[in-house]
This record gives C-alpha cells, sequence and structure tokens, in this order.
C-alpha cells in the first residue's frame, strides 16, 4: 500500500537514521536529519573507530533498498573465530557453515557511506544541529544551542529518534507516566587499540578471522580493517586485580601484554601507546516501553534498546527495526498509529531477548571459549547438527545466520543449554561424545 507523502524528521544520523531516511524517501516522504555532531564525512576518525561485524539481518536490511553490494565493498567476509590460548597454538572455530561469514565494517566508514546514500536518495541532512527537546503531541523539535532562549521550533508530521544510547528524544518519553525504563551498566568496559599492518601493508594476523584471546574475566577481541590493520577491543573490569585501574604505568602495561597476550609480543609498543592516549568507554543495556507516541514519535535504533555488544547484534538488530517497521508500513498504509503501535509490539520481545543473548555471550566469548568442557559441549552439538540439520540449529547460527525472531532463539537456546547440561554430565563422556549412545539421548531429550 502506497502511502501520503509526509514531513518527517529523523533525529541522529547513525547507522540506523541514515538508513531509516533511505526506507523513508523511498516511500515518498520529506525528510530531515539532524545531528548534533559534524558532517561525519569531513571528520578525522581517531581512538574509537569501533568496527563492527555485519550479519544477515544487517544485510537483508541493506539488500531490500538495494544497496547491499556497494556496503560488501567496504567489509571483509570472517568465516571463522582464530582463538588464541595462553599455552596452546591458535586454533580456528568456524561460525558457521561453509560459506556462511559475518562481515567486519569500520563503524565511521560504514556511516559515511550511509550518509552519501541517503543524500543521493534526497535525505537534507543539518548537522551541527543539538535536539534539546521535543513536544511529542506536536512533532516538534527544539534545536539549537545551550541557551534555551536561542533554541528554534521545528514542526513535523513526524519524529524518529535514532539518536542513539542516551536519546534526548527519549528522554522527554522518559518523564511521561507508565512509561519503563531500566538502564544497566557493566562491571567491565573497553578500550580500542590497534594492530597496524606489516611492512608491505598485509594483515599481520589471519585477516578472515574474528581474532579472539579469551582470558575468563578480561578478553581481548580483533577485526580486520581494508587497509591491513585490525581493529582491537580490549574487555576488561574498570576496578579490581587486572582491571583498567590496576594499569597505570607504561611498564605495567607492557608487562600485562607480555603476560597475558604472548602472540601479540611484537605489537607490544603500539598497543601501550594506544592504550594511554584512546579512552575507556563503557558498556550498558538501556531497556525501555513504549517506543511510541501516539502516530507522532518513535523510538528506533540504540535509541528503543541499547545492548553489550557481545553478540555482535547492535547495529542488525537496529537494522532490522527498519526492516519491521517498513513491512508494516506496506501493509498500513497511511494508518501510522497502527503501524507504530505494531512495531514496537513486535520488536520489544525481541530487543529484550537479544540484550539476554548479548549479556550471556559475553561469558560464553571471554571464559567458556578457553573450558574443555565447553569446548566438548560445542563438539556434540556441531555433530548432531550435522547429522540431524532439522532438529537441530545452533543458537549463534539462529541469531546471525537467519531472520528468525531473537526472542524465538532466545526460548530454543535455553531448551538446548538444558538438553547439553544434561548431556555433559553422562559418565565417560569425554570418551563417548559421538557414539550412537549419546546421539540417541538427546533424541530422546528433544
Ligand atoms: C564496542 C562496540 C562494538 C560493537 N559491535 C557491534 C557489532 O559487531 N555488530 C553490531 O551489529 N553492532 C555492534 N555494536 C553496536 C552498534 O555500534 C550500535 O548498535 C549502532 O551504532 C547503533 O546505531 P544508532 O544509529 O541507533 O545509534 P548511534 O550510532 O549512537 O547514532 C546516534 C546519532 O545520534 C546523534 N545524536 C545523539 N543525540 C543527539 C541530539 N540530541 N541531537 C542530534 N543528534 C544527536 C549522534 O551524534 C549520533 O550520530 C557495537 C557497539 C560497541 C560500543
Amino acid at each position: 500500500m502506497s502511502q501520503t507523502s509526509k514531513n518527517i524528521a529523523i533525529v541522529g544520523s547513525g547507522l540506523v537514521g541514515s538508513l531509516l531516511a533511505i526506507y523513508l524517501r523511498k516511500a515518498g516522504h520529506r525528510i530531515d536529519i539532524y545531528d548534533r555532531r559534524p558532517d561525519i564525512r569531513n571528520v578525522e576518525f581517531s581512538g574509537r573507530s569501533i568496527n563492527l561485524a555485519m550479519s544477515v539481518r544487517g544485510w537483508q536490511a541493506l539488500e531490500a533498498v538495494g544497496i547491499a553490494d556497494t556496503i560488501r565493498e567496504i567489509a571483509i567476509p570472517m568465516h571463522k573465530r582464530a582463538i588464541h590460548l595462553k599455552d596452546k597454538p591458535m586454533y580456528f572455530q568456524p561460525y558457521g557453515k561453509e560459506n556462511q561469514a559475518i562481515y567486519s565494517i569500520s563503524r565511521g566508514v560504514l556511516n559515511r557511506k550511509m550518509v552519501d546514500l541517503a543524500e543521493a536518495e534526497g535525505a537534507n541532512f543539518i548537522f551541527n544541529a543539538k535536539v534539546w527537546d521535543v513536544d511529542l503531541p506536536n512533532a516538534t523539535l527544539s534545536i539549537g544551542e545551550e541557551d534555551e532562549k536561542t533554541w528554534e521550533h521545528k514542526k513535523y508530521d513526524m519524529v524518529f529518534g535514532a539518536d542513539g544510547a542516551f536519546s534526548r528524544i527519549r528522554h522527554r518519553m522518559q518523564r511521561r507516566s507508565r512509561f519503563d525504563y531500566s538502564q544497566q551498566f557493566l562491571q567491565s568496559g573497553y578500550k580500542e587499540l590497534t594492530i597496524l599492518p606489516d611492512a608491505n601493508g598485509k594483515h599481520k594476523l589471519d585477516k578472515n578471522s574474528l581474532h579472539i584471546w579469551p582470558r575468563g574475566k578480561f578478553m581481548f577481541i580483533a577485526l580486520p580493517n581494508l587497509d591491513g590493520s585490525f581493529t582491537c577491543t580490549l574487555f576488561m573490569p574498570f576496578e579490581g586485580e587486572t582491571s583498567f585501574e590496576s594499569l597505570r604505568s607504561v611498564d605495567e602495561v607492557r608487562r600485562f601484554f607480555k603476560e597475558t597476550f604472548p602472540s601479540v609480543e611484537k605489537e607490544i609498543d603500539d598497543l601501550t601507546h594506544d592504550f594511554f592516549k584512546n579512552p575507556t568507554s563503557a558498556l550498558v543495556t538501556i531497556q525501555c516501553y513504549p517506543w511510541t507516541y501516539w502516530d507522532k514519535v518513535a523510538l528506533i535504533g540504540d535509541a528503543a534498546h541499547a545492548i553489550v555488544p557481545f553478540y555482535g547484534q547492535g547495529m542488525n538488530a537496529g537494522f532490522e527495526d527498519i526492516s519491521v517497521l517498513n513491512s508494516l508500513m506496506t501493509i498500513h498504509g497511511d494508518d501510522w498509529e497502527t503501524i507504530f503501535d505494531q512495531y514496537q509490539k513486535r520488536r520489544k520481545p525481541n530487543a529484550d531477548a537479544i540484550a539476554e543473548l548479548s549479556l550471556n555471550n559475553f561469558m560464553e566469548m571471554s571464559a567458556k571459549t578457553a573450558d574443555p568442557k565447553f569446548l566438548l559441549r560445542k563438539k556434540i552439538e556441531a555433530r548432531f547438527a550435522e547429522m540431524y540439520p532439522d532438529k537441530w540449529e545452533p543458537l549463534y547460527t539462529r541469531v546471525t545466520f537467519s531472520q528468525r525472531p531473537y526472542a524465538e532463539a532466545l526460548a530454543y537456546g535455553k531448551k538446548q543449554a538444558k538438553i547439553m547440561d544434561a548431556i555433559i554430565q553422562l559418565p565417560n563422556i569425554e570418551n563417548i561424545w559421538d557414539s550412537e549412545e549419546v546421539e540417541q539421548e538427546i533424541l530422546s531429550r528433544l
């Protein structure tokens, strides 16, 4: 069903805001998109150049507006995890079947491209424009400098808050009665570091892997960039025995890298330099409801659901919000009240599910990938999944390589975990893990 053209404002020209602008332009709407920051295409990146893993949900949303091939040019496929344990040689864990991969993309490079694409589609970007407030029933934005008297008030038919985890638009909704809101910070934070290319401009580690150095309470990961470098992230508690707080001097940091991550010993000078140059950032889960106000205002992306990054799904989930919104626009045409109502009802349980899955995956990535019992579980699961693909889909595969709802994946994963908890307790499981007995036991419990 086609729609009558509306005058729509999007607050936030991040990944979600700019993709939403493309969708809304294609549906025939007039789009102003505000960002408090300068135009990202003119900004030099430094310090926090986050790399993202794009998976099926993200690609699908790009594909539907014909821009996936353009984005693929700036992405590197990662078919496997490369696990670096302390006392063992590095080994690979494939993510899925042979041709399945997640894709490493620089957030900044992707954002620049998305702004270009949205502009080419006819969206009107207004940078250096901070939105301070929104009048919800009138979809009117207050924009300007700190001094309230200088604010400009701009009225629209509709406003989307794509203004990230600390959204101003949500802030206004929070002041209404019966608005649920929670934020939960992790005890761990993160710091971005870089492994530079070798003398020939090539990658120093396997280029088509997401590298992980799991060390229990903390971990180090590295994702490839197109220029031969790796963007690395050190996740670690803020306080405590081994923590950001405990690493104060250059010598302490050098010793930490040398003892904890021996396979990056040659990079220690650069890593230590970055450690002191780059900020330490916090990780937060934000949940709220409702996400919409009448047919006037809607939250989308991190503004509606900020999650910790351990499933690599934050942006993917935000892009999926747009896919769902778009499918509802096609069904309900000009009935925006129904579109908004259905949108929040369909997305909220899934946003909560991916928030929970992401928190759980921190343990899996940082501690369990180094635990022999966990690896045995994975081996049993992988074998069974291969033998009975219609009976057992690994949870990671369902989240990352399918478009089945996150809530369904969470429920399915819990059921699988219960079965595997029992299987791993079977006597002598280390020796009979690939036996028919184990196979039959799983079948009987399904
Ligand atoms: C370390 C880390 C790793 C991650 N890894 C992954 C990954 O592998 N895969 C994945 O899918 N996701 C990942 N994510 C999550 C992903 O980065 C976010 O989900 C995604 O960037 C959210 O996009 P957004 O457009 O909703 O919000 P943002 O990217 O936060 O954009 C919000 C925009 O709004 C603007 N803005 C804010 N307030 C105002 C205001 N008052 N007025 C005007 N403009 C405003 C901001 O300047 C910004 O441009 C990761 C996140 C982190 C922190």
